[in-house]
């Protein structure tokens, strides 16, 4: 079947033998932790997908890289969004690197020795600003100690990495935000049971106390966001980046049902436009903006941030309306006799979860069209 071909492609071109690898698993199995996807988005070299070639990585694409990202989410939701956090924290760091710093030695490490990066920004708190973390950070000499706690933060248990949110307090007085690196085997760094659901569990989205941990100051990187919550040019590019393949990822979670849908045993709809349209609609809006990520004559501002913004929360109406409506098409036999699809549709819904969640921006996004800069609420 034509359907999801193009992204298993990008999959299979750039991660070989991931696909058929996932596929070999029962969906539950995948999906329930420890997870024996990691261990193979590891052996297909999926850790350096966005780290540049001239690194040793794939290097790939904004757009390639969502393809990837959906054609994992068909197979494994909880792979999807576990490595989104990776990728995402990849392309921040390939982002800030600049020759010869030490943001390319840990890049060249990742590709080389296959390297997860886990991403804690969420303190387990609603109503808490992304871009306002509780973790302290303060210098002492040479070296930034760290004391806090992360959750949920996926990837917690099978990180080599940790890249960590935290209110720097500087010189000048001015709380800035920061993103640390820390090695998970540092001294300080515990794991704890954090996740309850059994969706998504795969993604190992625990949380990760920090008490007096140390880092060297060159493993802190300083953002220019301070309280007004507005994302200087790196946090804007991170945003850029999570949201596409954050999206992607659970367009493609949809696509797993939409892809039982037109090859239900018995007979598929005789109009595929139903379980189609909207999903493929959403992911040609996601390689859009990927496709102008590309295009150098396109700023990364607040204007393609919003339209990713956009995008995304197009996407979560369009998997509710598909979820529901696939669901239907496979019928009640279906629904009792396998967990898979109510799996898969509760899944897809988790994305309305990440942030910036859609009514935290209603506020922000009329600033923005008013004509004041991006907030993130
Ligand atoms: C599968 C999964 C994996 C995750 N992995 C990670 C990870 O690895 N690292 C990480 O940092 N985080 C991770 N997260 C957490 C995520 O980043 C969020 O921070 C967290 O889920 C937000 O929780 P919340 O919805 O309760 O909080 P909030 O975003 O605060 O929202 C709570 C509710 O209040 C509403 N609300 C909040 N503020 C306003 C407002 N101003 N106006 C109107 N309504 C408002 C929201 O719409 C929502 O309904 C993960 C989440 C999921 C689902």
């Amino acid at each position: 079947m034509q359907f999801l071909q193009r992204e298993r492609a990008a999959l299979e071109t750039h991660l070989p033998g991931l696909d058929a690898a996932l596929a070999a698993h029962p969906l539950e199995r995948l999906e329930s932790t420890p997870s024996p996807a990691i261990g193979a988005f590891r052996a297909a070299g999926g850790p350096g997908l966005l780290v540049p070639r001239a690194l040793g990585g794939k290097g790939v694409s904004a757009l390639e890289a969502v393809r990837v990202q959906r054609a994992v989410g068909a197979r494994c939701p909880s792979l999807a969004v576990a490595t989104t956090m990776h990728h995402f924290s990849v392309a921040g760091l390939v982002r800030s690197a600049s020759p010869g710093a030490p943001e390319e030695q840990v890049l060249a490490s990742i590709a080389a020795d296959g390297l997860l990066l886990a991403s804690a920004f969420a303190e387990g708190r609603a109503g808490q600003n992304i871009l306002k973390p509780h973790i302290t950070a303060r210098r002492r000499g040479e070296r930034v100690v760290l004391n806090g706690s992360k959750m949920p933060c996926s990837l917690s248990r099978s990180m080599d990495l940790l890249t960590a949110s935290v209110l720097l307090a500087d010189e000048d007085g001015v709380e800035r935000l920061a993103v640390a690196l820390v090695p998970a085997a540092t001294p300080g760094i515990e794991v704890r049971p954090f996740w309850r659901n059994t969706v998504l569990a795969g993604a190992e989205s625990e949380e990760v106390v920090l008490t007096e941990v140390e880092v060297d100051q060159e493993m802190v990187l300083v953002t220019e966001v301070t309280a007004d919550a507005v994302p200087d040019d790196l946090n804007t590019a991170g945003f850029l980046w999570f949201e596409l393949l954050l999206t992607a990822g659970y367009l493609g979670v949809a696509s797993a049902l939409v892809e039982r849908a037109l090859t239900k045993p018995g007979g598929p709809p005789q109009d595929p436009t139903g379980p189609l349209a909207e999903v493929e609609a959403a992911m040609l809006a996601v390689e859009s903006v990927a496709r102008a990520m590309a295009d150098r004559l396109q700023p990364w501002d607040d204007g393609l941030l919003v339209a990713a913004l956009m995008a995304r929360y197009a996407a979560e109406d369009a998997i509710a309306r598909t979820s529901r409506s696939c669901l239907a098409a496979l019928g009640g036999m279906a629904f009792v006799g396998s967990t898979e699809g109510s799996y898969l549709a509760s899944a897809a819904g988790a994305l309305g979860f990440h942030p910036p969640a859609r009514a935290r921006m209603a506020g922000p996004l009329r600033e923005y069209l008013d004509g004041r800069p991006l907030r993130i609420g």
